[in-house]
């Protein structure tokens, strides 16, 4: 950001819980089936139909305020917000405004600037506001022909899908900052089983509240509303050209006015869409059709006792139960199915560091290539601790282990059938090490004479020809032992 300029940014993130049923009806949430088929009388908003809260729809709701350190109200009040869209059939969408579900939370995370190639520079935590979570319902679709212009079409599959809008404090005071932070609740939400987070299928979607100030001073600049931006990285690039943008007018006379921006990622720029709607342009008033929604102490201690061990307090037992640098325990964390995956791996091979790196290496490198998640992952954790104790005991050798990896990881298999199948097991009987090692000698009496001579480096060329001649299968340790005897002490000379 430019010199003498600060950045003040608020999020909101809608989050898509993810029950089976609707929010105030009994339509499947399924996502990708025909057009309208998902639908009936409420979500259609036909006259007279009457909502029905999903119980399931507010427990999510409450484990995500829970985690997100929120206080959950033990009374909320259903609001409607009017708006006209072709996709909002009712012509208002069920929220809540002035008595929300959650309120007064916060959340202490890493955060941390990248350099140019992406990489954090120096994590430190930072502490972001959230000053409420409500539940709210999602609206339809709107489908716009790409081949006629002309035609536009209506899904109402997803309206009514529940939605649990967490509004942030304008806390964030850099692209990354907001990154992290999003990076966060992704996480958070689909550890505890309550949201997807897949950006790409807009089942967390994010808006940005931007303004730029001159360093130094207290009051709030215009903000402009950054919309739509389905992934992270889309996020951070559109608020960091948004702060860049705003400086710019500001700096050369001009004024920002207070709008909705798209983010558009061919051209690397924000466009404005439209002008910004007040609150008071929505005439909130409180639905009549749904009670109050009351909670008691006793079901939210019941709710906590569910959760499971969040990502920020797993990633800091990680680092100091396997001792996992920050970025190490960050990764393995990313994904609960992942972090267990770990842990389990971990205690099968009997070597926390070990498994780690195999994780952090071959496994997810493999698993990217093949575009596969690690919950579709062919290797069992078991089976890759056993793998690594196979290499610890020195049946096989570390190369003719990422052989046996990889055919793990093509056919499921398990190492000891794998091994046991195509004969990969180490060579460690001398007498045949000695065998191998003795037609390597006479096979090469040039550097025999010359490592006889006193060039002893040449021990690496001996070594290397006999474990190619064992097929990488002779123990490397027990090669070179035989091989200095072989040839001779020769550094007397
Ligand atoms: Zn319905």
């Amino acid at each position: 950001m430019k010199e003498g300029w600060e950045a003040v940014i608020g999020l909101e993130v809608h989050a898509q819980l993810n029950t089976a049923s609707k929010i105030f009806c009994a339509c499947s949430t399924a996502f990708g089936q025909e057009p309208n088929r998902n639908t009936c009388p409420v979500c259609l908003g036909l006259p007279g139909a009457l909502p029905v809260i999903n119980r399931e729809a507010v427990r999510s709701a409450g484990k995500a305020a829970i985690a997100l350190n929120l206080k959950i109200n033990d009374k909320s009040i259903f609001a409607r917000k009017n708006y006209f869209y072709p996709d909002l059939p009712k012509g208002y969408q069920i929220s809540q405004y002035d008595q929300p579900f959650s309120e007064h939370g916060a959340v202490e995370i890493l955060t941390s600037e990248r350099d140019e190639g992406g990489r954090a520079q120096q994590w430190r935590a930072k502490r972001f506001g959230i000053t409420r979570a409500h539940i709210e319902e999602d609206a339809g679709k709107s489908v716009h022909d790409i081949g006629d212009p002309s035609k536009s079409y209506v899904n109402l599959n997803r309206a009514g899908t529940p939605l649990l809008e967490i509004v942030s404090e304008p806390d964030f005071r850099s692209s990354w900052e907001a990154y992290d932070y999003v990076n966060f609740l992704r996480r958070t939400l689909q550890y505890i089983g309550v949201c997807d987070g897949n950006m790409e299928e807009g089942n967390l979607r994010c808006d940005a509240n931007v303004s730029v100030r001159r360093a130094g001073e207290t009051r709030l600049g215009t903000k402009a509303e950054i919309k739509n931006v389905n992934s992270l990285r889309f996020l951070q690039k559109a608020i960091e050209h948004e702060i860049d943008r705003q400086i710019a007018v500001l700096e050369t006379g001009g004024r920002i006015t207070q709008e909705t921006r798209l983010w558009n990622e061919k051209e690397g720029k924000t466009v404005a869409m439209r002008s910004k709607e007040d609150a008071h342009d929505y005439r909130y008033f409180p639905e009549p059709d749904l009670p109050p929604l009351e909670v008691s102490d006793t079901w939210i201690a019941a709710l906590k006792a569910e959760l499971p061990e969040l990502p920020e307090a797993r990633r800091q037992r990680l680092m100091s139960e396997y001792e996992l640098n920050a970025d190490e325990a960050f990764t393995l964390t990313s994904q609960r199915e992942l972090a267990d995956y770990f842990e389990t791996t971990a205690k099968a091979a009997g070597h926390a560091r070990i498994a780690a790196n195999w994780i952090l290496s071959e496994l997810l490198r493999e698993l990217k290539n093949a575009d596969v998640d690690i919950t579709a992952c062919r290797i069992k954790a078991e089976d890759l601790g056993a793998l690594i104790r196979l290499i610890d005991d020195q049946t096989i050798s570390g190369k003719i282990a990422k052989e046996v990896f990889a055919e793990m990881f093509a056919t499921g298999g398990s190492p000891a059938g794998i091994v046991e199948a195509k004969g990969l097991a180490q060579i460690t009987d001398a007498a045949a090490i000695e065998k191998i090692a003795d037609q390597v000698i006479a096979a090469n009496p040039k550097q025999v004479e010359q490592y006889r001579a006193g060039r002893t480096q040449l021990i690496g060329f001996f070594v290397g020809q006999t474990l190619k001649a064992s097929g990488g299968k002779a123990n490397p340790q027990a090669v070179n032992e035989i091989l200095k005897e072989k040839l001779g002490n020769c550094s007397d000379h």
